[in-house]
């Protein structure tokens, strides 16, 4: 997809990707609501979560984010895991991706 942003990221061999395999990427995100934020996608493009049918490719965005949420060091202390779907929601990249956010009190209801 040449014009989704999320797809040039993760398949730049040059890009700010902090992790990559086969078939899961990793940014940071470029505008972080806590202290650790970052953002775990498939690096198929499949616009929404709503979409993802693929269970091991599911299981594998859960594993990673976990993963990456204890070497971060926010696993102790708890983080939040958040797929936006669609409009209402405020998804704004439709390359679906998983929100980790920690490294503070997050409240709740979410806005
Ligand atoms: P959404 O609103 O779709 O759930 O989340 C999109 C997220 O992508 C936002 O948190 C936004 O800050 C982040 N984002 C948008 N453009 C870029 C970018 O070019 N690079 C990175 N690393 N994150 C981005
Ligand atoms: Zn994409």
């Amino acid at each position: 997809m040449a014009d989704c942003i999320f797809c040039r990221l993760i398949n730049d061999p040059g890009s700010i990707a902090v992790y990559r395999d086969d078939d899961v990427a990793l940014l940071d995100d470029i505008n972080p609501q806590a202290p650790v934020h970052f953002l775990v996608l498939p690096r198929q493009h499949v616009e929404t979560i709503a979409e993802l049918d693929d269970h091991q490719l599911l299981g594998r965005i859960f594993q990673v984010a976990h993963r990456i949420a204890r070497e971060r060091g926010i696993a102790e202390g708890g983080y939040r895991l958040v797929f936006n779907q669609g409009p209402n929601a405020g998804q704004t990249v439709y390359h679906v991706h998983l929100h980790v956010l920690g490294g503070r009190q997050l409240t709740w209801p979410p806005g």
